[in-house]
């Protein structure tokens, strides 16, 4: 557990007598952009109040560097930067001000860091403007900038791209993709976006109704159930032939409705190499063989089985 940063052991959380969170266990190794998914509701703030010492358990431990968080909060998170839910800044104050103050920084060290750090995030030239100014997307690089402050090693980022346009959500995935490439940090992401956790993260738990359903590397869990996009000709000779070759490892082959000549394979491991050379050894050209998108929607739903609940929060 020492490559771990955070460790999280059967933690229970409950309001009155509902539990927000339901022995939910993960652990977080250094280096890791590792993303929390769940539908709103799930229990992600809870547990990232938690993590940040801003609420406490009933039961379980919480550990950041070896560190237990309820019995010593200031030493554990001494090199954590968070910001759970949307952070209060002081719209009439610049964002120099702001962070100077809501970061409690100053000195020379400090301010050199402040502007390194807003020109990284891309607000170096909005850094004397009046927060008000802000739009929705500056004030989340106001706030990624201020969670940095601290010569954090490790972020905590609660839903970091809700509310934010397109261009402003792949302006932040970016920005947080680099996060562990340019400053060496361990960052923890929550989002009920399943797309987004998708393309930033590394490492993945998928949290519901207070509990981790599956915890993992990414590519790991997006092996669960590989599914296969082909085109070829003659798709109704071509399936008879994978099945026959392929045998129990194909839990489902079928043409893909609305696509003409495109068989959709879905295995039981990752066998999109073996198909094409299969194909193309017995004849059949290859136009297109990829792997289906949404991969990790499809993997959620089928974890938690609540398909209408996900729909309704990927729409909100
Ligand atoms: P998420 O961040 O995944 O959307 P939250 O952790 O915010 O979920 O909330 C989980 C559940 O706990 C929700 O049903 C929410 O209403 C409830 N909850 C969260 N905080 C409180 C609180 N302070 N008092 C009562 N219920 C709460
Ligand atoms: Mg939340």
């Amino acid at each position: 557990m020492n490559d771990c940063v955070l460790t999280v052991e059967n933690v229970v959380k409950s309001f009155g007598k509902f539990k927000a969170l339901d022995g939910a266990s993960l652990s977080i190794p250094k280096g890791s952009i590792f993303g929390i998914i769940g539908p709103n509701g799930a229990g992600k703030s809870t547990l990232l109040r938690i993590v940040t010492s801003l609420a406490h358990p009933d039961s379980g431990r919480v550990t950041v560097n070896g560190i237990d968080v309820e019995s010593s909060p200031k030493k554990a998170l001494a090199g954590t930067g968070a910001i759970v839910d949307s952070p209060a800044f002081y719209p009439d104050l610049s964002a120099r001000l702001n962070l100077d103050i809501l970061s409690r920084g100053h000195g020379k060290k400090y301010r050199a860091r402040r502007e390194e750090l807003a020109e990284y995030t891309g607000i170096a030239g909005w850094m004397n403007h009046r927060v008000r100014e802000f739009s929705l997307g500056m004030r989340q690089r106001l706030a990624i900038t201020l969670a940095l402050l601290p010569d954090s090693s490790f972020v905590i980022l609660d839903e970091p791209t809700n509310g934010l346009d397109p261009s402003g959500i792949v302006d932040i995935r970016n920005l947080i993709r680099n996060l562990g490439a340019d400053l060496g940090a361990t960052v923890l992401v929550t989002s009920h976006m399943l797309g987004e956790i998708e393309k930033i993260c590394s490492n993945l738990a998928i949290l519901n109704h207070g509990q981790i359903a599956a915890e993992g590397k990414m590519e790991d869990i997006l092996r669960r159930s590989p599914v296969t996009l082909i085109r070829t000709t003659e798709p109704g000779r071509a399936e008879a032939l994978l099945k026959e070759t392929f045998g129990p490892r194909i839990i489902s082959l079928k043409l893909k409705e609305n696509e003409e000549n495109v068989l959709r394979v879905e295995t039981s491991d990752d066998c999109a190499a073996e198909l094409n050379e299969t194909l193309v050894k017995n004849g059949f050209s290859v136009s297109m063989l990829e792997n289906e998108p949404d991969r990790l929607e499809r993997i959620f739903l089928q974890l938690t089985g609540g398909e209408s609940a996900v729909r309704n929060e990927v729409r909100s």
